[in-house]
């Protein structure tokens, strides 16, 4: 059986145009690398042939191990279940399978690796999306380092090598929204950002799509802050206080001036103003709860189909 020093982990949903280009800059990349390495696929429940050509593979070359879902549980669920497979002595190595996380990196994170860092984490100098979408990303990540309690490096995703004794505290972590970049924060040890150029998705359509990413922000926000609950308490606060401070104006206005008429505007204004506001805070107290309501559930995170590994190998039907 081999046990491998370094584990790459991929999930792929849809990938199969990109698949030959990544499996045979993988097993160039493998070839020359001086430690053993062994390839974890996992298949996000794609519609095409991506499952098809993963086990193939996997039961062609020893160095692919090949993991499929039972249906589509996202990037983040997808590279848990792949986490879960690692039997690396060393390290695991997290890309994304379109090629904009270069493999060839490898080795300059190995580097650090062996220098003692548990964690080295992939910071993107440049971004070659579009306009919208870059600023969109940039003002998530420097929100979320203001307002998180724990500091998660700016403009960094899960592209990264982490230590297997990292790894395994992950998969220990019970959480079932998971933001694996934060949770990779929160365990601390030696950290380390190294920069590179992200590189343009080689083949096909991004898969994350506009909900999925919102879903990936909203879980990074309510997992890993505590502002939006905080501010909804401190916005009471504050609306009562200016309430008492507008009646006693009122009075005190009565009071010196006679009966003064106010308009119906400025109360039409606050009333909707405060229902939207409540609306809002409820909306966000809701975010918190579901997340409570996800993890009494205790599901399991993930389903898988099959995996072909090593020993089972031999049994597998041809
Ligand atoms: N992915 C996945 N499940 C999904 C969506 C994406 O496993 O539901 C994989 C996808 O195949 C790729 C990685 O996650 O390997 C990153 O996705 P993508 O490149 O589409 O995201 P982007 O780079 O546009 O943020
Ligand atoms: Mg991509």
């Amino acid at each position: 059986m081999l046990v491998p020093a370094i584990n790459i982990v991929i999930p792929l949903y849809n990938e199969e145009d990109v698949f030959d280009k990544l499996i045979s800059r993988l097993t160039t990349l493998m070839d020359s690398f001086e430690k053993t390495i062994e390839v974890i696929l996992v298949d996000d429940g794609s519609s095409d042939r991506t499952a098809e050509l993963m086990t193939d593979l996997a039961m062609e070359d020893q160095r692919f191990q090949s993991v499929i879902l039972s249906r589509n549980f996202g990037h983040q669920i997808a590279l848990s279940a792949g986490l879960q497979q690692i039997t690396a002595t060393e390290a695991v190595f997290i890309i994304d399978a379109d090629l904009q996380d270069p493999p060839e990196l490898l080795g300059e994170f190995y580097e650090y690796y062996k220098q003692g860092y548990d964690v080295v984490y992939a910071v993107r100098k440049n971004r070659k999306e579009n306009f919208l979408k870059k600023f969109a990303y940039k003002s998530f990540y420097r929100l979320m380092d203001k307002i998180s309690y724990i500091h998660i490096p700016l403009d960094t995703g899960d592209f990264s090598l982490i230590s297997a004794r990292v790894a395994h505290l992950m998969n220990e972590m019970p959480e079932q929204s998971r933001f694996l970049r934060g949770m990779r924060s929160w365990l601390g040890f030696k950290q380390i950002g190294v920069e590179y150029n992200r590189e343009e998705r080689q083949s096909g359509e991004s898969k994350y799509t506009l909900r999925k990413l919102f879903q990936l922000a909203f879980n990074g926000v309510f997992n890993f802050s505590e502002l939006p609950i905080k501010l909804i308490t401190n916005l009471g606060l504050l609306t009562i206080v200016s309430s008492i401070g507008y009646f006693l104006y009122v009075v005190a206005k009565k009071l010196i001036y006679g009966n003064v008429p106010e308009g119906f505007t400025g109360l039409l204004f606050v009333l909707v103003l405060f229902g939207g506001i409540q609306l809002l805070s409820l909306g966000l107290i809701g975010e918190y709860v579901l997340r409570i309501f996800f993890q009494v559930k205790q599901r399991p995170l993930f389903i898988i189909k099959e995996t072909i590994k090593d020993k089972e190998r031999k049994n597998h039907r041809l």
